[in-house]
């Protein structure tokens, strides 16, 4: 039967290699484009750790003071570096960049002031790589959604940190333990510090990926709903009335319920500018979009700004009546706001005129046009009946 074993300088050259090339593109990358303070550090932590590696394989051809002492301590602050990345992803975790910086401290002074046998390097070492692997597997699912990827990376880790628990009380155990050791696991702490190493590379590029990949989705919700909006009021604008009183027309049509358009537009509006300039023209706008907004308060209801000083209202499921009602609602309210508007032939404050038309749609024909003409018709009847007043036949 074969017994399990691995060469450990040649595992040792593989890390130094593997962090080193990984370390070489994420540099030739970053230099192109990116710019985020995490990927700096997984760049740094990936560094460190390959210089760490070369350091460590050399043992006993260099100075125990290089390779153990300096060694380890390069190996930790990589291995914290690398933490760090992984954990600031979505949000930079300032306060664990200063918890890592007191455990680095924290382990080259016990290191270099304590560690003389070979076997107490590695279980000082084995023990301070196992709490950084273990915060790395519990932050790596906190404050941010938790997915597939990140249960994945804080199992692997939990794992990695274990196993090297394992072999820190090993080396506790023996006092002849050193690194070169080949024992079960202390070759299993090598294997899954090798794979951690190729995991954890792709691992941050999916996580930085995942990321982004969110950032985008709601970039992307945002302009979608800009899209629609008319940017002074905050109401709909055309294009999503369009949309929408399309749709409704045929959801009415389909349910055979009655339809309201209403069509309103602000009384002498440009004499209101010409006297009290533009920029309380717009502040006159927004108030009169807010208190539109404020009266069709059902979900359904839809308020535009279809052009200028003209406001559409789509009120699915409403009939005549219930359209005259919140119309006159509507007066009342624009007359209790009472913005003053001194040079109106009407009144002493902003008015508004309403064209209603409500029908059941019941063929092709009764389309979009069809809504449009006929409320822009009544509309235009009460501008010419004396503003300030609905009409709806
Ligand atoms: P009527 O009572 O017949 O509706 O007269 P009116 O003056 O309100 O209508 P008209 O169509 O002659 O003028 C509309 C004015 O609305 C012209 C323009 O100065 C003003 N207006 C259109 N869009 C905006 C805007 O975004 N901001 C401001 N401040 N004014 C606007
Ligand atoms: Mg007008
Ligand atoms: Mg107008």
């Amino acid at each position: 039967m074969t017994t399990f074993t691995i060469d450990m300088p040649t595992v040792l050259l593989f890390l130094f290699f593997g962090n080193l090339v990984t370390a070489g593109l994420l540099a030739i990358y970053s230099n192109d484009s990116v710019s985020y303070r995490t990927y700096h550090h997984f760049l740094t932590g990936k560094l460190l750790q390959s210089i760490a590696w070369i350091l460590l394989a050399m043992r006993g051809q260099i100075p125990d003071v290089i390779s153990a002492h300096v060694g380890n301590s390069l190996l930790l602050a990589g291995i914290a570096f690398e933490a760090l990345a992984i954990i600031s992803v979505e949000k930079h975790k300032k306060k664990w960049g200063a918890y890592y910086a007191i455990i680095v401290v924290v382990f080259i002074v016990i290191f270099w002031g304590f560690a003389r046998q070979p076997n107490q390097y590695v279980y000082i070492s084995s023990v301070f790589a196992a709490t950084i692997f273990l915060t790395v597997a519990i932050l790596v699912l906190q404050d941010v959604k938790k997915t597939a990827l990140r249960y994945t990376l804080s199992v692997i880790y939990t794992v990695s940190s274990l196993i090297l628990l394992v072999r820190g009380t090993n080396a506790f155990l023996h006092s002849d333990y050193k690194l070169m050791t080949n024992e079960f696991s202390q070759n299993l702490t090598f294997l899954s510090t090798y794979f951690l190493m190729i995991i954890n590379g792709s691992g941050f590029l999916l996580l930085l990926r995942e990321h982004t990949d969110e950032l985008l989705k709601v970039a992307n919700q945002e302009l979608e709903q800009l899209a629609h909006i008319d940017s002074l009021t905050n109401l709909a604008n055309r294009r999503k009335f369009r949309e929408h009183l399309t749709y409704s027309i045929l959801e009415s049509r389909r349910r055979t319920e009655p339809l309201t358009l209403i069509m309103a537009d602000i009384d002498f509006f440009k004499k209101y500018n010409d006297y009290y300039g533009h920029i309380f023209g717009d502040k006159c706008l927004v108030q009169v979009a807010e208190e539109l907004q404020q009266q069709c308060q059902r979900g359904t209801d839809l308020i535009a700004r279809f052009g200028g000083e003209e406001f559409a209202i789509v009120l699915i499921n409403t009939d005549i009546t219930k359209a005259c009602l919140l119309a006159e609602a509507i007066h009342k309210r624009i007359r209790d706001l009472a913005i003053p508007h001194a040079d109106s032939d009407v009144s002493d404050c902003v008015t508004l005129s309403m064209g209603i038309f409500s029908a059941t749609p019941t063929s092709s024909e009764h389309d979009y046009d069809w809504f449009i003409i006929e409320a822009d018709r009544r509309l235009y009847d009460a501008k010419h009946a004396g503003r300030n007043q609905s009409i709806f036949s």
